[in-house]
């Protein structure tokens, strides 16, 4: 059982967001719908999955959570790319 450290999620059982059309990729000019959210200590950022995978790296460094819907892509019949 966990106590004083459960915050500290991880980020399989992650759930509490839900990413819809709206969600555009924070890169900046980038169209794309997001399918990751990438949580910091001081905020948030969206990625599509071409971004994400570009900078996965260097996020998961600085990121303590990151929500990756990217298996939601194909379920879905709007494309994303
Ligand atoms: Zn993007």
């Amino acid at each position: 059982m966990l106590t004083a450290t459960d915050n500290m999620t991880t980020s399989a059982s992650t759930v509490g967001y839900l990413f819809n059309k709206q969600d555009r990729c924070d890169t900046g000019g980038c169209p794309a719908q997001a399918w990751v959210l990438v949580k910091f200590l001081t905020g948030e950022l969206l990625f599509c999955s071409h971004h994400f995978d570009t900078f996965e790296a260097a996020l998961i460094k600085h990121a303590y959570e990151v929500v990756d819907e990217r298996h939601q892509i194909n379920a879905k019949s709007e494309p994303s790319a």
